[in-house]
Parts: structure tokens; C-alpha cells; sequence
């Protein structure tokens, strides 16, 4: 069961499979190819394995948003993290858009990026006046926001039904993933990145300047740095267990509708649109509804499953049903698409990025909690200067480092 976007995005050719690199990056959605480009252009020697295809895991099954915040609304983040670092988290967030945003024009790379901005609707009064909190804390920051009461939601959503309002973030964008994915890989090749894919990473034994990498098909490769980017599917490959200790799978999945009607398509902006707290998430690519979440509508919520090949109808249903309750017009309309995908979530719901304690030599980059698209472009440029000359990087990097989680 393939997503939509897996079906209509070049594969990136693989490379074979050299005896030695300086770095191996275990894995090959966003986190491994944002690192393994960062990495290249800084001249190191990089091979990425990856036991699939280039996005075949949630970095080609996801839902295309480019969004500020990891998803929570900014009252929620100041809450969590306080005063201090809630502006200093979301500064790493802009920039991480900034710059892949500019990358991915600089580059070329065929996308069908939108960045026309996103909006987070309120399904109950109670979320309406979170986002009226978020604002007020938006706007004491000189951060760029409209809040949008119903009729105003009504009115830029025309057909558009049941939401209290809304948080418009101008910055916001989409995107068709896994061609941006690929496209960076791509980028990464060009840059002189090895891609090394069809190829499962069985055991990493070993530390700095001598780890020892013993694939599925019993041959091996040596390197001085290994970087984890597996999000929750990797985790015994971390001799230290904090992955193991640290980390859970859950999965999500998507519905896809046939193209829509042109006067019906019109009536949705190309944002980045997402209600109940981004649990629920949907927006139009190439005329095609497009919409995920409702896996808290089932029970166990999807959580440790690992098996992204089917899909639980259930959520297929619950899905359709939230698209008909919010835009009757979708009544008429067939959702003959589905697929799913698997998350990495951490406990204290912030990525891992940086070294991992207890094994010299070893990095990770991952546990995006649902979110790497918005994340995962500057951190794996963090990840590439660590290596590269171990700079202190970015004020937020501490509230990401895997050593937060040590004594577990
Ligand atoms: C349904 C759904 C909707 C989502 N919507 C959004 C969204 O709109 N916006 C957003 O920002 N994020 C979204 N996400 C989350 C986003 O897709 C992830 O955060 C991101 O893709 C994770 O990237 P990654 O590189 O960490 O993991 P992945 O893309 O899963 O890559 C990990 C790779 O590691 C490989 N691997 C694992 N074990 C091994 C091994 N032993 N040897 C070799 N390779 C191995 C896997 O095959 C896989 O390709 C969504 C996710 C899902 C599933």
C-alpha cells in the first residue's frame, strides 16, 4: 500500500556499497538525507544506508505540511518550556523553514511547494480560546499571525462548516514529500553523498574511528561516526539502549479522494489546514482532498504498531466522516486512496538530535513526534557541524540533546 506521493516521485538511483566512510547515516527519510546532504557539503566523506527506497518510510507517507510549532499551538509551547525557551524553540523552527524553503528553490527541486501559509482550526469553544492564547503570546513576540473568528473562516473556507476560528501562520507551506525528499537526495549525490539503498543494517558494533556495520546481507562497512536515522525503526542498533529506552512507534494514516470538481477545488486555499490541536490534518494537492489523523479514535491509538503495508478501516471511516462533517460538498466525493505511516515519538514530545551518551562516536537525529518535516532540514545541518567541527550550533540544540534522556 503505497501513498500517493510514492507513486509519482523519481527513485534516486542507489550507489554501491564502499568498504570504509568517515560517516554512515543508518536510514534515508528527511533526518538521514538532510544530514547526509549537510554532511557532504561539508566535504566528509558520507555513506547513507537505507533497507528500502529513498521516503519510503513516514518521510513519503506523510501529510506534506510544512508547519511551525510541531504542532502544538505556542500557548501550549510557552506552557511546557516557559518564557525562556518557548521563543528560542520556535526561532529553530523558522529558520529550519527558512532554509529549507530556500534550499529547495535554490535547487530547483519539483515539489509543488506552497507556501501560502497554514491554519489551525478550533473544532470546540475551548480550543478557540487556546488559539486566542497563542496569539496574544504570538503577537507579544512580534510573530506574524491573523486570528480568524468563524465567519472569517467561513468566509476564506467557503463551505467550510462547524470550526470556532482559527490561527493563520503566513510562513507556513505544503509540499509533495517524498519528491522533496528525493530531491534533496538528489542534491545530497550531487554533493558527493554515497546513497546505499535496499540495504538493512542488521548491528553497529564498535565506537569513534572504528565501528563495524553488519548488514542484512552479511557484508560490512567500517566508519569513524554513525548516525541514527531510523526514527522508532532502528532503535536496537544504539548499543547504549537509549533509544530503545527512549522512543515509541505509532502510525498514522491518510485518505485520499479523487480529484474534486474544479469550482469545488477552488473553494480551498492551498494552506496547511489542521484542527484538534493538528490531531486531525488535511489540505488539497492537485485538486485531490487529502486529510489524516483519527487514530485516538480507535483504541491504543495506533500506538507500537509498526507495520505500515495495511491500514485500519476504522480510521479510514472516521476520517471520511470528519470530511463530510466540515465540508458537506465532500459528501459526493469518493476517497479511494489510503496508506499509512509510522511516527517516532519521545517522551517530553522534542526530537533527539545530537550525540548519543555512552557510545563515542555515535549521533542521532530523530523522534519528531510527527513533525520532522518542520524540523529535520537544520537540524541534520546541526548534526553535520557537530561532526564536522563539533560548533556549538544553535541556542536550541541543548533542549534536543539525547543526553536529556540518559538515566532514562
Ligand atoms: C500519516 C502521517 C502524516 C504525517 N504528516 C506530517 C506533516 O504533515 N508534516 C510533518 O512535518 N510531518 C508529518 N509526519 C511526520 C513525518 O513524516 C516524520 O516526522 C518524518 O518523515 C520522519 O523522518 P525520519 O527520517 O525520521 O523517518 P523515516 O522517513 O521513517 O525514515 C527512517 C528510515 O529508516 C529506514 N530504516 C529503519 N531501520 C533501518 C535499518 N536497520 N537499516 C537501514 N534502514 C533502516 C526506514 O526504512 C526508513 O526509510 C507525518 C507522518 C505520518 C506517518
Amino acid at each position: 500500500m503505497g501513498s500517493l506521493w510514492l507513486r509519482d516521485a523519481p527513485a534516486v538511483p542507489s550507489s554501491s556499497l564502499p568498504e570504509r566512510a568517515e560517516v554512515a547515516i543508518v536510514g534515508g527519510g528527511i533526518a538521514g538525507v538532510a544530514s547526509a546532504l549537510h554532511l557532504a557539503r561539508a566535504g566528509i566523506d558520507v555513506v547513507l544506508l537505507e533497507r528500502r527506497t529513498i521516503a519510503a518510510g513516514a518521510s513519503g507517507r506523510n501529510d506534506g505540511q510544512l508547519l511551525l510549532g510541531l504542532g502544538e499551538h505556542y500557548n501550549r509551547i510557552h506552557g511546557q518550556f516557559g518564557a525562556d525557551r518557548a521563543p528560542v524553540l520556535w526561532d529553530f523552527l523558522q529558520q529550519n523553514h527558512d532554509a529549507l524553503l530556500a534550499e529547495l528553490q535554490r535547487a530547483g527541486i519539483a515539489c509543488d511547494l506552497r507556501r501560502e501559509g497554514g491554519l489551525r482550526l478550533a473544532e470546540t469553544p475551548h480550543e478557540w480560546r487556546e488559539l486566542q492564547q497563542a496569539s496574544t503570546l504570538l503577537a507579544a513576540e512580534g510573530r506574524p499571525h491573523e486570528l480568524l473568528d468563524a465567519d472569517e473562516v467561513r468566509r476564506r473556507i467557503p463551505g467550510s462548516a462547524g470550526f470556532h476560528g482559527g490561527l493563520f501562520l503566513a510562513d507556513e507551506a505544503i509540499v509533495q514529500p517524498a519528491r522533496m525528499v528525493r530531491g534533496l537526495a538528489t542534491l545530497a549525490v550531487r554533493n558527493g553523498a554515497r546513497l546505499v539503498t535496499g540495504t538493512e543494517v542488521a548491528r553497529i558494533d564498535g565506537d569513534a574511528g572504528a565501528f563495524a556495520l553488519t548488514l542484512g546481507s552479511g557484508q560490512r562497512l567500517g566508519a569513524d561516526v554513525v548516525v541514527h536515522c531510523t526514527a522508532a525503526l532502528g532503535r536496537d542498533l544504539d548499543q547504549s539502549g537509549l533509544l530503545q529506552r527512549t522512543l515509541f512507534p505509532f502510525r498514522g494514516q491518510i485518505v485520499a479522494s479523487d480529484p474534486l470538481p474544479a469550482a469545488l477545488a477552488r473553494t480551498f486555499p492551498a494552506w496547511a489546514m489542521s484542527s484538534n490541536f493538528c490531531y486531525e490534518y488535511f489540505r488539497l494537492h492537485r485538486g485531490r482532498f487529502v486529510i489524516g489523523g483519527k487514530r485516538w479514535s480507535v483504541p491504543g491509538e495506533q500506538l507500537d504498531v509498526v507495520d505500515d503495508t495495511s491500514h485500519d478501516e476504522r480510521i479510514s471511516a472516521n476520517l471520511i466522516a470528519y470530511a463530510h462533517e466540515h465540508f458537506p460538498a465532500l459528501r459526493e466525493i469518493d476517497f479511494p486512496d489510503v496508506w499509512t505511516g509510522i511516527m517516532a515519538g519521545t517522551p517530553d514530545g522534542l526530537p533527539l538530535c545530537g550525540a548519543l551518551p555512552g557510545t563515542p562516536g555515535a549521533f542521532a537525529l530523530l523522534g519528531f513526534n510527527g513533525y520532522g518535516l518542520g524540523f529535520a532540514f537544520l537540524a541534520g545541518k546541526a548534526i553535520a557541524d557537530m561532526i564536522a567541527d563539533g560548533a556549538p550550533g544553535h541556542p536550541a540544540l541543548p533542549m534536543f540533546a539525547p543526553r536529556r534522556f540518559r538515566d532514562g
